[in-house]
Formats: structure tokens, C-alpha cells, sequence
């Protein structure tokens, strides 16, 4: 079955995946949050060893995708499409945006099983909201999916979320995946994007990091430079500031700019 969608123990995912770290773990292990094994805990460990500031990044990135949603929803967008949402943990999505809006619609999409299956029960009482196991390399199952059909009104803009999931898919996936998913999205709807960056000191611990992950489920750990990053946007046109540190974004470069250690950068494009 290769639909990426809707069912457990897909690809790499059906070894035991108590032993075996997840993209998805070691991130909630940096956040220090609880749902992830030793193995996670192992390899957020030696990831930290390479990374010191990993941990920061984890948060700042966090910070950002809160701050987009404010964005989007400010801009008038009542549906979220959040594709790698990862496990729960401070601030999902739907938090954010049902506290303000109370039928916000969120569909959350996650290739791993704990991640969906944690989201499931968190949700399972909320109408507005629902987590799907997929694979974003499979666009065109997600866009059928059941559960993004029902929640998610074709007519009205959607808020797309690809945050800091872009760098764990390969390039042949990722620039096409996107592509359609962008095309799929109606005309006022925005793309939240945030990715590592491969223009920085933590360049130098790439290979280590990319050994890293190569024994999780997903397959790679690549930074981007900024114009492969830009050119996932296609043409939707770069909200102020454009691409910038994930910290800095919406308020542009602080102080002397200095970014310190920080590796990742985030943009919101808006279709028109
Ligand atoms: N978006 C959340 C955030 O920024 O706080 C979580 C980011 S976490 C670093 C990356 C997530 O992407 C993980 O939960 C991982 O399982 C998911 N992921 C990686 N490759 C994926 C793919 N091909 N399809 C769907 N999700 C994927």
C-alpha cells in the first residue's frame, strides 16, 4: 500500500519503534516533553552533543509556529492544515487557534504513529479537529483523505504549516509534494514554512546530524540554503519581513543581528 495514509506501522515505522528513535520523539525529548523512549532520549542526547543550542532552536522554532497561527488567524483564516505537527506538546495548534476562534478547523498530519495516536486522544472529543498518520510525500492521499475533506472547506483559505519538517524529507519528495499541495490551496490562503539552514555553524555538525537521523524513521536530515528554501513558497508572495532567523520573524532582525546559534529560518508566503 503505498497511499501513505491512515494506517500504523508504515515503512520504517513497523520495527519495534520502542528501540528504534523518531524525528518525531527526539524533537519532544528537546522540548522535554514525555512521550518518547530512551532510544529518543539517546539520540536527542548525541544530537545536543553536536547542536548545543538544539534545545533553543526547538523552542524559538515552537514560538514561531504559534506566532504564525496568530498571523493567519488576524488574517482571517479559520482552517489549518498542519502537515508534520509532531506529538502534542505546549501550544498545538488547535489550542491556539480555538481559544480564539471557537469552530477553528485543524487537521493535524504526522507520519508517526505515537505522534497521531497521542494527537487522537487529545482530540477525540473535539469536533473541529483531527489527527491523520500520513506521509507528505503523498499529497494527493492527504487531499483525499476523509478527515481533510470534512473539515476543510475547499472555498475558504486555509492556513498550510510545514514547520521544521521540510529538512526531513529528500528533494525529488519534497519540492513536488509541496508544489501540489500549494496548488491544492484556495486563493487568499497562506504557507507557514520553517527549516534548517545549511549557511551556518551548525553546517559543520551536518554530516553528524544526517547520520543521526538516518537511523530514525526518516530517511534524511538536510538543511537548505535560503534560495532552495525560498523557492518552496513557488509564487506566493513573502509576508514582511520575508525569510528570516525563526526567532525574528515577524519583528525582523533584533539588535546587531547576530543570530548566534541559530539554524533554522521561517517565512509565510500568501497565495493570491
Ligand atoms: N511541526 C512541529 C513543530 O514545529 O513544532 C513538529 C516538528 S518535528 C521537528 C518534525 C515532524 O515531522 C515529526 O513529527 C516527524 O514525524 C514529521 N515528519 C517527518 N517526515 C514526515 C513526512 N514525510 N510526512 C509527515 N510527517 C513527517
Amino acid at each position: 500500500d503505498h497511499s501513505g495514509v491512515g494506517f500504523l506501522g508504515m515503512g520504517n515505522a513497523d520495527a519495534d519503534y520502542s528501540s528504534r528513535p523518531s524525528s518525531a520523539r527526539i524533537y519532544d525529548a528537546l522540548l522535554g516533553g514525555n512521550h518518547n523512549f530512551a532510544a529518543d532520549r539517546e539520540a536527542a542526547k548525541r544530537l545536543l552533543a553536536m547542536i548545543p543550542a538544539a534545545g533553543e532552536m526547538a523552542r524559538a522554532n515552537r514560538a514561531f509556529l504559534n506566532r504564525a497561527v496568530q498571523f493567519m488567524l488576524d488574517a482571517g483564516v479559520r482552517q489549518f492544515l498542519d502537515i508534520g505537527s509532531g506529538i502534542p506538546t505546549v501550544g498545538n495548534v488547535h489550542e491556539i487557534a480555538q481559544r480564539r476562534v471557537e469552530d477553528a478547523r485543524v487537521v493535524y498530519i504526522d507520519i508517526d504513529p505515537v505522534a497521531v495516536a497521542h494527537a487522537g486522544e487529545i482530540l477525540r472529543d473535539n469536533r473541529f479537529a483531527t489527527a491523520v498518520q500520513a506521509d507528505m510525500r503523498f499529497p494527493e492521499a492527504i487531499l483525499a483523505h476523509a478527515g481533510v475533506r470534512r473539515l476543510l472547506d475547499q472555498q475558504e483559505p486555509i492556513g498550510l504549516l510545514l514547520v521544521a519538517m521540510l529538512h526531513f524529507v529528500p528533494d525529488d519528495d519534497a519540492y513536488p509534494a509541496v508544489e501540489r499541495l500549494l496548488a491544492s490551496l484556495p486563493p487568499g490562503s497562506y504557507v507557514a514554512i520553517s527549516h534548517g539552514v545549511s549557511e551556518t555553524a551548525a553546517d559543520a555538525a551536518g554530516d553528524g546530524v544526517a547520520d543521526l537521523y538516518r537511523r530514525t524513521d526518516v530517511s534524511t536530515a538536510t538543511g537548505r540554503t535560503r534560495s532552495q528554501i525560498k523557492r518552496f513558497f513557488g509564487d506566493t508572495e513573502l509576508v514582511p519581513p520575508g525569510l528570516v532567523w525563526v526567532h525574528e520573524w515577524p519583528a525582523g532582525p533584533q539588535g546587531d543581528g547576530d543570530p548566534g546559534d541559530m539554524a533554522v529560518v521561517a517565512a509565510i508566503g500568501r497565495k493570491s
